[in-house]
């Protein structure tokens, strides 16, 4: 079956590291070749080397749920998440690669009539922000998702939700593989099995890293590590406000269509959508201790699936296939950190938390732009490090109920 795919190129080249470019971008997840990407697409800037310790899209990028979604309280987090939805939107036809963008609603339930006022009003916030949503009622949700458990009687009866309609899933690896692709045709190096283990600096200013392949130099370079933000800051004597946190995932036996929207419990934390193959991908909270631990674990899975079979009772028999991890990076606001660091020459692109995947079209964006002016556009200003030493943050956690 497989003979007629005979003879394809790989999609993207693999050459050896220069000893300078115009960029660095340390990783090669969804952001770092995002910011390629439009480095080159927007600003013309194309003498660039993405570098990645491991292979594209091994950290979170290739081990998220793909919620894709910008229902936020705040106008600075609405004008950043509802770019990148917007971004998605033509993405695989700017990329002329399928990244299976799929708007099929983020539903967002509530358990309580005080959940229901706190979701009118953040359904307003959205509205005058001008993005999209939606208040249903419990008999709205009934028809909308049959399999809903809206009994009275349920130990968190369900009262009515928040949808995004214009919200949903995408393909993790297609769009790291999109852009990767994208950016290497438009003249980046990328680099894998490059980890940076230091920088190199002069007279104040950083000019380079080393790696396990040897001295590179550049005028500006752009980290956009995730979970491993902290740990690379330090190398470079620059303190983020970043904890790093275990995130598990699960995907389930596939199964026949039964649920056409993305679902979350805000208050169990377990969220579900079902993925094109059939599977259930089912997520949930952070792990309760800060670690680096990359592998899940019974506790979160019982918890995890106790919040599911709540939601979702026709799904109790069903067998779970594989069980992971990633390790994300959560700041004080649960909002992202995007600009230059403490030292100069160093930017950084990091702090989305659990979040990030549906930044990613907009994170490279607003970073390819930060690196090629080596100034803030006006949707990033709010969201530099500056914010936790002038005290305007963001607080998300606070204001729209994400949990990180
Ligand atoms: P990554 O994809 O982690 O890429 C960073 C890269 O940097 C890695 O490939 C790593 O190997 C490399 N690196 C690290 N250190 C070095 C070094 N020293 N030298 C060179 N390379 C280095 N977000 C959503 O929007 N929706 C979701 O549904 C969602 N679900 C999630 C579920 C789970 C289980 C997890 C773990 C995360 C989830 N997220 C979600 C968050 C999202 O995955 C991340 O915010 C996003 O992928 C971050 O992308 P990134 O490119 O910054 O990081």
């Amino acid at each position: 079956g497989l003979r007629g795919h005979k003879g394809w190129g790989p999609a993207w080249r693999s050459p050896e590291p220069k000893k300078r470019y115009d960029v660095i971008v340390i990783g090669g997840g969804g952001h770092g070749l995002a910011t390629a990407y439009y480095l080159a697409k927007n600003h013309g800037i194309t003498n660039v080397a993405v570098l990645e310790k491991g292979w594209l899209g091994g950290g979170n990028t290739g081990r998220n749920t793909t919620v894709i979604r910008s229902n936020y309280f705040y106008p600075e987090s609405v004008a950043l998440y509802d770019l990148s939805l917007r971004l998605y939107e033509g993405l695989s036809k700017d990329l002329n690669y399928n990244v299976m963008f799929s708007q099929r609603g983020v539903t967002n339930l509530c358990h309580s009539e005080p959940e229901m006022e706190m979701a009118a009003r953040l359904v307003n916030a959205m509205r005058l922000n001008g993005t999209d949503a939606e208040l249903l009622d419990a008999d709205q949700l009934r028809k909308f998702i049959p399999a809903l458990n809206i009994r009275p009687d349920a130990r968190l009866p369900i009262h009515g939700a928040v949808l995004q309609p214009r919200g949903g899933t995408g393909r993790h690896d297609a769009v790291a593989w999109g852009y990767a692709r994208a950016a290497d045709a438009a003249g980046v190096d990328i680099i894998q099995n490059c980890e940076v283990l230091d920088f190199i600096t002069e007279g104040g200013r950083c000019v380079g890293v080393s790696t396990s392949r040897g001295d590179i130099r550049a005028d500006r370079i752009g980290a956009a590590v995730a979970g491993h933000s902290s740990v690379l800051a330090e190398k470079a004597g620059v303190g983020l406000p970043i904890t790093s946190y275990a995130l598990q995932a699960f995907v389930s036996e596939p199964l026949k269509p039964v649920l056409d929207t993305v679902l979350i419990s805000p208050v169990t934390g377990t969220y579900v959508s079902q993925s094109d193959k059939g599977g259930l991908v089912i997520g949930g909270g952070l792990d309760r201790v800060p670690s680096y631990g990359q592998r899940g674990n019974l506790p979160v899975q019982e918890t995890v699936m106790a919040g599911l079979t709540e939601m979702l009772p026709i799904l109790s028999k069903v067998k779970l296939l594989r069980h992971w991890a990633g390790i994300v990076d959560v700041t004080p606001d649960s909002s992202p950190i995007l600009g230059p660091s403490a030292l100069e020459g160093l930017y950084f692109n990091c702090g989305w938390g659990t979040g990030g995947f549906k930044a990613i079209p907009a994170g490279g964006y607003l970073f390819a732009h930060i690196l090629a002016t080596g100034a803030h556009h006006d949707i990033s200003r709010p969201f530099g490090a500056d914010r936790f030493t002038t005290g305007r943050l963001i607080d998300e956690g606070a204001a729209s109920g994400i949990a990180h």
